[in-house]
């Protein structure tokens, strides 16, 4: 049976990338019955932060990634990972390392300076106890690396990533990388390859940027004589410029577009498109189908763009498939926010609303006038008004008209317009948008004459009264 992860290091909130990840490791897993495993890589005492983990599991239960396991905290694991360590030490496999990072820097620059690439110069593999112990005495603390087995430069160390193809690197480029740092904590590349392991992982699905990674953990692996796993590396994220994605293309944190009014289902659709192709001219999909096609063969090698558009429109149109109550539900803790009151035809207003909505924002803020007085005018409706002054004082005429209209609707509503204008001597298509923005605050929203039906008319007399009074 198939095992995959995701991995996530909480050292910030999950953004779009590691939701993409998440993403596929989920689809593929569910796709063909497998197990979906979360853990925490939170071994870096400095950068990692509960709050960020919290974070991320919040914004994975948002999303509908549901793990099968975990989550596994990495920092819960460190008796292991001594063990494993132990183990490498007691077998010549590993061994520590007194230099400080000054000293590493400082040869670093050397071999810059002489043009060379630089390595690791294996010194300290050959230290003998009693130069340790001096070593120690001096109060050094040592980190431990992993000796590589290069008897052979030219060996190569390959595998065949599942979206990438055929990857391979000479050992000689390689160094004995670092596998716990001086402070005692595991490296990333140490730990992940004795958690996949433990955790049988079947197949590490990850953002192309570790693939400079890969190789190392291949040589984990034999060494400690474990099964190495499938590989598949997924393209990069990039913003519209073409460049990497990054808070300059706006939000990345995937709370950001929960806050922006972004359905969670839109957002599974949308980052299920970021770099792989399901059916041909079809953009709109529910995470039960992505499930059904989901195939890895169907990933791009090249980069996906995040185009916002797109998101946009996918959101739109998982706006429409809501029922009522459903969006209802969405809307509630964006109109507490607000502090709005639903009104009692809230269906009506918001089959309204929906017509032009991108976002569950969308409602709040170009619909705010069916749920509070103190609606906000934008600009192009405060240009429009000024322009349109000399119309304000027959606001109140209109007033009287609807006060004494025997019946509340569109088609009443669109005559006592049409007779105000006719006796006021004023174009229909200059008056009705003044009275439009005398109670709504706006140059654009639904059909005027159903927006107005949709709202109490004693509401509209008092909004036009207001208006009229206050030339
Ligand atoms: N903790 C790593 C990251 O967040 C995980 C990489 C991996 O999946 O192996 O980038």
């Amino acid at each position: 049976m198939e095992r995959l992860r995701f991995a996530p290091s909480p050292t910030g909130y999950l953004h779009v990338g590691g939701a993409r990840t998440a993403l596929f490791n989920y689809l593929y897993a569910k796709k063909v019955g497998g197990t979906f495993i979360l853990r925490i890589e939170d071994t870096d005492p400095e950068r990692s932060k509960p709050e960020y983990s919290e974070q991320i599991l919040r914004s994975m239960k948002w999303l509908g990634l549901h793990w099968d396991e975990g989550p596994y905290y990495q920092s819960k694991r460190m008796e292991r990972y001594r063990e494993v360590v132990g183990y490498l030490l007691d077998n010549g496999l590993a061994y520590e390392c007194f230099c400080t990072p000054e000293e590493l820097e400082a040869r670093r620059k050397e071999a810059q300076k002489q043009g060379k690439p630089y390595k690791y110069d294996r010194r300290c593999l050959y230290l003998s106890e009693e130069e340790k112990e001096k070593l120690r005495a001096e109060g050094r603390k040592p980190a431990i690396r992993i000796k590589l087995p290069d008897e052979n430069p030219d060996r190569e160390i390959k595998w065949h990533d599942l979206v990438k193809g055929d990857i391979s690197i000479k050992i000689s480029e390689l160094d004995d990388f670092i596998i716990v740092r001086s402070d005692g904590t595991p490296t990333y590349n140490f730990a992940v390859v004795v958690d996949d392991h433990d955790m049988g992982v079947t197949l590490v699905m990850r953002g192309e940027d570790h693939i400079s990674n890969t190789p190392k953990q291949i040589i984990l692996y034999e060494i400690l004589g474990w099964d190495v796993p499938k590989f598949a590396h997924i393209p990069m994220i990039l913003g519209e410029d073409k460049t990497k994605l990054s808070k300059r293309h706006g939000a990345v944190s995937v709370e950001e577009y929960k806050k922006q009014g972004y359905l969670a289902k839109a957002m599974f659709n949308f980052l299920a498109l970021l770099g792989a192709s399901y059916e041909e001219n079809r953009e709109v999909y529910e995470p039960e189908e992505l499930i059904q096609l989901f195939d890895i063969n169907k990933i791009t090698s090249h980069p996906a763009v995040f185009d916002h558009d797109k998101l946009r429109h996918i959101n739109r149109e998982h706006l429409k498939r809501l029922s009522l109550e459903e969006l209802k539900r969405e809307l509630e803790p964006f109109m507490e926010e607000k502090g709005y009151q639903w009104p009692d035809n809230w269906e009506v207003v918001l089959e309204l609303l929906r017509e032009r909505a991108y976002t569950l924002l969308d409602f709040v803020d170009k619909g705010d006038f069916f749920f509070t007085d103190d609606f906000q005018w934008d600009e192009k409706a405060q240009k429009q008004w000024e322009k349109g002054k000399d119309m304000v004082p027959a606001l109140a005429d209109l007033a009287d008209a609807f006060e004494a209209l025997p019946q509340w609707n569109a088609e009443n509503i669109e005559q006592a317009m049409r007779d105000v204008a006719a006796k006021k001597d004023f174009k229909p298509r200059k008056f009705f948008p003044i009275v439009r923005i005398a109670v709504s605050g706006k140059t654009v929203g639904p059909s005027l004459f159903h927006m107005l039906e949709a709202m109490p008319k004693d509401t509209v007399v008092r909004r036009l009264r207001k208006a009229a009074s206050q030339v």
